[in-house]
């Protein structure tokens, strides 16, 4: 099924916004953005309102949204998501099941499927291999919080997900860490895995350029 012009909008904007596109703490204003993106007013107020739950814009007391800070807002998340991913490949070394190892080998098989236009599925999928990776660590304490760092990482991966096929890679690489059950090289390779997934998040947003409606 088509998106509805609110999920395009907002799809869009969340896109912009992550890209750079959109600068932070950029007040976004309805009439502007729906005369630029040619759509009624009603679509945008409910994208702006999926983009508040999403932790991507402000509201401000004048009744309009502001961007927020998503490169700071990331990076903070970046030293939670290795603490806790660090520690759950340790763990998961003692714990994972057999199961729970084939069910990683299937999604690293499964990576080769997509394309670099199949952006939202790749960004699902490269998210899924970390979530069982955590799940198998079988602490619900730490995936509870990881969880909630997930969303704003899934969607930021978007911007980037034309590279995906590296972190794919390393996937595997990590993968044979916890078959071979060595706990600092799965660690080191999280680290990096993780260190370079924002690297690649920062250069995407370096080649964005403002859209027409930001110019004025
Ligand atoms: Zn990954």
């Amino acid at each position: 099924m088509a998106d509805s012009a609110a999920t395009q909008v907002y799809k869009r904007l969340r896109r912009m916004i992550l890209t750079g596109e959109i600068p932070a703490e950029q007040q976004l204003i309805e009439t502007a953005l729906a005369a630029q993106l040619k759509v009624s007013r009603t679509p945008i107020r409910e994208a702006l309102s999926l983009l508040k739950r999403d932790r991507l814009v402000i509201p401000v007391q004048t009744g309009g949204v502001i961007t927020r800070d998503v490169v700071s807002e990331l990076k903070d998340l970046l030293g939670v998501r290795k603490a806790l991913e660090t520690y759950a490949v340790k763990q998961a070394i003692d714990l994972i099941t057999p199961g729970q190892v084939a069910e990683l080998e299937y999604l690293c098989n499964e990576s080769a499927i997509w394309t670099s236009e199949d952006v939202e599925p790749r960004a699902q999928h490269n998210s899924e291999f970390h979530q069982l990776l955590v799940a198998a660590a079988r602490n619900q304490r730490l995936y509870q919080t990881w969880h909630e760092c997930r969303t704003y990482f899934l969607i930021a991966q978007e911007s980037y997900a034309d590279q995906f096929e590296q972190f794919f890679d390393q996937h595997r690489e990590i993968l044979e860490a916890v078959k071979a059950k060595d706990k600092a090289t799965a660690e080191r390779l999280v680290n990096e895995h993780l260190d370079q997934s924002f690297a690649a998040f920062i250069d995407a947003r370096a080649t964005s350029r403002r859209p027409d409606f930001m110019k004025s």
